[in-house]
């Protein structure tokens, strides 16, 4: 099942801008056809003061609803170029 867009506050990790977004807990896309640019959107968000895109779901929620980056980034490797 598809998650509703829910609403989070991100702090940039960059320049500690805190700014709204919205994001999906989980897209089914056997029940919905999205494509690849929503799910982008759905799935990461943009610092609108420096630019810089985080992916959600490599935020961690605070106990005030917040969102920030883990203190400890793993690198991930897509296989992709
Ligand atoms: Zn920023």
């Amino acid at each position: 099942m598809t998650s509703p867009p829910e609403k989070i506050t991100v702090v940039c990790p960059e320049c500690g801008e805190a700014y709204k977004d919205w994001y999906r807990a989980s897209i089914n896309l056997e029940l919905d056809d999205f494509d690849d640019a929503y799910i982008e959107e759905a799935s990461t968000a943009t610092c609108p003061s420096c630019g810089h895109k985080v992916e959600i779901s490599n935020l961690i929620v605070e106990r005030d609803g917040r969102w920030v980056l883990g203190e400890d980034d793993e690198e991930m490797e897509d296989g992709e170029g």
